[in-house]
């Protein structure tokens, strides 16, 4: 970097892995094969997108920043499978780039039974935005995301019920895949030093899990208003989820049809029981709705 005159920028999250044993492990544990499509998000000078092509049939990368854009194409100019975009991952907080999105979508396409992964030592501020909204993609969810990211993100995802921890992430996130923090990793790694600790966490898509999910944007939406006000007494929270469409009474059925009554809080509720309540308001309001028609 100091050759080409470039000097990190905080705001893109430019800190970069210097221990090079940690870049292979992040590039190991990801499992690649030719039959992979690996995404990563952040190229950076390009020392990780480098042992993923070698392992892996296709590679995306993209980076915000254009000196490093160009930096990294110039250091892996001998890979031809490589394709660099200069391009922000995000479109929004709730959308991923189209121009992204069509990228590997043509990359899939080129490759008999592709399978995306997405392997990155992430920029922490769009850590969380990315790996939920690459949960959404129906057509190609990645099979699993190998990724380093702030410790208490990785914390939140993995948490179980009852701890401070547990959340919207943890729910979206642990009703459809199977997450494994791979290793804590102190500031001292990355150039320059973050003020964190952070963690390799590896996030394996289950598609049995996955598939008993009937609508997706449904259970997203669900599971996050649930949290809004996590210190409030779950059927509170409900009232005022549903209040322009659903009684107090059509509440309480529901809670009482799966014993939930009394003082309890979303965040003690296991994964499987916000699963099954979720599906009997869904199935309520889409019955409601159809009656509403007739
Ligand atoms: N892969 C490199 C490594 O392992 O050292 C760099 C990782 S660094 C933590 C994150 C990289 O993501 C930076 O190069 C930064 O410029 C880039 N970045 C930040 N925000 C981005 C965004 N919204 N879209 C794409 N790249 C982004």
């Amino acid at each position: 970097m100091e050759e080409a005159g470039i000097r990190p920028v905080s705001k893109f999250g430019q800190n970069f892995l210097i221990d090079l044993n940690l870049v292979n492990m992040i590039a190991d544990s990801a499992n690649l094969t030719e039959q992979d499509v690996a995404l990563e998000v952040g190229t950076g000078t390009g020392s990780l997108t480098g042992l993923i092509a070698q392992k892996a049939g296709r590679v995306i990368t993209v980076e915000i920043d254009q000196n490093l854009w160009q930096l990294a194409q110039e250091e892996l100019a001998g890979f031809n499978n490589i394709t660099f975009l200069q391009q922000d991952a995000l479109r929004n907080k709730n959308n991923l780039n189209p121009i992204l999105i069509d990228t590997i979508r043509q990359a899939m396409s080129e490759i008999e039974g592709a399978r995306l992964k997405l392997v990155a030592n992430l920029p922490y501020n769009i850590a969380t935005p990315l790996i939920s909204n690459l949960l959404t993609l129906d057509e190609f969810v990645p099979t699993s995301m190998t990724v380093t990211i702030q410790k208490e993100l990785a914390e939140r995802i993995v948490a179980r019920p009852g701890t401070k921890d547990f959340g919207a992430l943890s729910l979206w996130i642990q009703a459809q895949c199977n997450p494994e923090i791979v290793r804590i990793m102190s500031p001292k790694v990355f150039w320059p030093r973050p003020k964190v600790d952070s963690a390799i966490i590896n996030i394996e898509t289950d598609t049995a899990k996955r598939n008993r999910i009937p609508d997706l944007a449904y259970y997203h939406r669900f599971v996050r208003s649930l949290f809004i006000h996590r210190r409030k007494l779950l059927r509170g929270v409900l009232v005022s989820v549903f209040k322009n469409e659903l009684s107090k009474q059509d509440i309480d059925t529901v809670l009482e049809g799966i014993n939930l009554t009394g003082s309890i809080r979303a965040e003690q509720l296991a994964v499987p029981v916000i699963f099954e309540l979720c599906e009997r308001f869904r199935v309520l309001q889409k019955t409601k709705e159809e009656e509403a028609k007739v």
